[in-house]
Order: structure tokens, then sequence, then C-alpha cells
């Protein structure tokens, strides 16, 4: 199987400057990508990096679609290398999108057949009197056999299309097929025309993809942490978000003098209503001085009985190359310490958990590699996992969201509360995006 693509790269304006310990963001960079099987079967795929989280630059990301062939193998896309790993993440995506839409196309026909046979073994058994009785009680008992087989038909396509471990061969298979390796300069023309600017028709059977229900529906905002701006900002902007049913809040810590941080930290405890839980992040940007203040600060807001916030831990305090450090920290202080920079890859969340880290992982799905490599890895080693935005469009997120419904702790809040950071991430229509963006 040959799958059609084509790509766009986007930049999306944050309304305000996203102020961190990284500096400013001020503009999010991505591609966005559109697969096509055979049948007219649509997949989404969005490649969201994040260069200072280690990831590739949206520059390597581009030439590698530029080199790109026009139709791609899955053995194609199961052999991006680890050094890509946004591609990885995009073009996984959005070819399971079109193994999923597949499924859902395929669904309806199998009734329909199924429902086509059911007739012909009534009008048979009209036509045998003597064998009027046994006929009419086996036409009884084919339709439910029809229905049994069209579910067991559906499921085996689901197991067949789904199965994680056969990603894992197909990607292993294509480590052995030098042929299909991913850099093909000889099309890179093909490549460059096959951008969104030289947009072709939608081959003839396409069809908008509509997005399962589940994920259309924003899910209910208490199961979401949303995002504060740094510094005193952050004491104004939870209202709104609590009036919209946030009750988890991610504040950029780090950015200003840890003196005026603590502060606000006291005030916002204080301004905080009872329920509420508080994710300090600090993108690795504290000296180990300072961490273990926000700890031994944290630890004390924890023993105050009048104090009903909780502070859920503390996010990435010092740089990956800090890890003992930070494993040290996390058997000091009674608040739980979560790794975001250390484990931004596959690659690296694997090392942190063999040196034994054991507090919580925060996973952005748009940076993290291969999807089916990481629901390997999160169906075979228990682990306090939160995912995260990475500021992706609706299709990124849309992705990410699937594996964070899969994979992640479920007492704790998934990291995708960034919708309000930009002006046009409300839509959940694709093709509108992809005409919009
Ligand atoms: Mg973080």
């Amino acid at each position: 199987m040959l799958y059609q693509w084509q790509f766009y790269p986007y930049q999306r304006r944050f309304k305000q400057a996203l102020q961190t310990s990284h500096g400013a963001w001020v503009m999010r960079d991505g591609i966005i990508l559109r697969l096509v099987d055979d049948a007219g079967n649509i997949g989404w795929g969005e490649i969201a990096p994040i260069p200072w989280f280690g990831s590739e630059t949206i520059e390597q990301a581009l030439a590698f679609c530029r080199q790109l062939p026009s139709a791609l193998s899955s053995d194609l896309i199961f052999s991006i290398p680890d050094t890509l790993p946004s591609c990885q993440f995009a073009f996984e995506s959005a070819w399971e999108g079109v193994r999923e839409q597949a499924i859902d196309n395929a669904e309806p026909q199998r009734r329909r057949d199924a429902e086509r046979q059911v007739p012909l073994v009534l009008e048979n058994s009209t036509l045998r009197p003597q064998n009027s009785n046994i006929a009419a009680q086996n036409s009884a008992l084919r339709p439910q056999n029809s229905i049994v087989a069209v579910q067991n038909s559906i499921v085996a396509v689901q197991n067949s299309a789904l199965r994680p471990q056969d990603s894992i061969v197909a990607a292993q298979n294509s480590t052995l097929r030098p042929q299909n390796s991913t850099l093909r300069p000889q099309n890179s023309n093909i490549a460059a025309q096959n951008s969104k600017p030289d947009l072709l028709p939608p081959p003839p059977h396409s069809s908008p993809l509509t997005p399962p229900p589940s994920l259309l529906t924003p899910p209910p905002s208490p199961s979401h942490s949303a995002l504060l701006p740094a510094g005193e900002a952050a004491l104004h902007a939870w209202k709104p978000l609590w009036e919209q049913g946030f009750r988890t809040f991610k504040w950029k810590i780090g950015v200003h003098a840890i003196a005026i941080e603590l502060e606000i930290l006291h005030r916002l405890t204080q301004e905080l209503p009872e329920a509420a839980k508080l994710r300090l992040d600090a993108n690795g940007g504290l000296r180990f001085d300072d961490a273990t203040q926000w700890l031994e600060r944290c630890d004390t807001i924890a023993a105050k009985p009048n104090l009903l916030v909780t502070i859920e831990y503390v996010e990435q305090p010092l740089q990956a190359s800090q890890f003992e450090a930070m494993q040290d920290l996390s058997q000091r202080y009674r608040t739980p310490i979560a790794l975001d920079e250390s484990v931004a890859t596959l690659q690296q969340l694997q090392a942190c958990y063999e040196k034994g880290w054991t507090g919580v992982f925060v996973i952005k799905p748009a940076i993290i590699g291969s999807p089916s490599r990481l629901r390997q890895f999160c169906q075979t080693h228990t682990i306090d996992a939160v995912f995260s935005s990475a500021f992706e469009t609706a299709i990124g997120r849309q992705a990410g969201l699937k594996l964070s419904a899969e994979l992640a702790n479920p007492d704790r809040a998934v990291g995708y509360g960034t919708t309000h950071w930009f002006d046009d991430a409300a839509t959940d229509d694709f093709e509108q995006l992809w005409q919009t963006l």
C-alpha cells in the first residue's frame, strides 16, 4: 500500500508571548500532513517540534518532508530516524488515521453485505414446505449469526490495524531494508511539488475526515490542566479558567527573581479555591539552591492545615543533565517532582526509567517520537505519566489526546489546557484547518 501525501507549513502567533525560563515564545511553527490511501481514506498528522527540548528544528523537518517521494510506503513511515521525533509522531499518526477511517468506512459496507445475505435464506425457506420448520428456525438464527460474524470481522480488522506490535514489527523490518531509506534526493522535485501551494484536487473517492465524536467534543475542563502565564499575570488569569471548569493549573516559574515568584505563589495559594491543584513548571531553569527553596516552600504549604490548595508537583526544576540531583531532591522532599525536558523523546524516557526514576513523567506526544513504540513502552512499564501539549493545532492535539486516553495516569489532569493561548484553536474541522492556517 502506498499513500499519497501533501504537507503544509504553518505559523501561529501566540495571543501573548509565552514566557518560560527558555525565553519568550512568540510564534508556533509547524507542518500539517495529509495522507490518502487508494480508497480515498484520509489521515492527518502534525509536525510540531520544540527544538529547545531536543527535538528536530522546523527547518530540519521541512527539509525531510521536501526530499520524500510523493507516495509513501508503511515501511518508509515506520523507518523515520529517531533524530526526527516530531516527524515520526506526525507521519505515524496520519498513517493510523488512514487505517482508522478505512475501518470506519468498512463497517457499514459489511453490515450491508450481511443484511443482503439474510433475505436469501428466508426466500429459500419458503421454497421447501416440507422443511419449513427447520428452515424457519435456521433463518431465525442466521441474522444473529451474521451479526456475530460482522462483529467478529470488525474486531479482526481493528485488531489487525491497530496492534502496536505489528507496527513495531514493521518498523523493525523496515530497518532491514536499506533500499527504503528515507533520503531520496532524486525525488526532491516531486516532493517539493507536493506541498500545499500546488495542491491537487483530492482523489475521487476521498471524503472529508470526520474526527471521532469522542474527540470532537472537548473533554470536560476538570480533566485538563490550564496553563497560566508567568509572573503576576497568573493571579488574574486563573479566575476565568476556573469559571470554565478548570481545576488544575500550571504556572511557569524560574522566569522572575525567586523572591518575587515565591510571594506570588503565596498569594496564588491564598486566592485559589479549595480543591484547586497547582503544577509549578520551571522548565529546567532553577539553580540547585533555588530548587531546594521551592521544594521547601511547597512542603510547608502542604503541611498547613488551613490551606486546601494542592501543589501537585514541581516540574523539571533542573536541567536535563542534572538527573541525579533531581533524583536526590525527589527523595528529600515530599512534594513530587515531574520530569519534562528530561524525557522529551522516547529514548530519553526509557533512559530515565532505567536509571530508576519513579516520579512523574510528562510526555509531549508531539515530540516524543513513534506512537506505536510509546504504546509498547507504556503498556509494558508502569509509569506515572501525564500527557501534555506542545501548542499544536487540533490535528496534533487529537492524536495526543488519543494516546493520553490510552496510556496516561487517569488520576492526573491532562496537560492540554492551552487552547486559550491562540485565537484559532477552536476548529476541529481538519479540512478547514488545512485550508485556513
Ligand atoms: Mg514543562
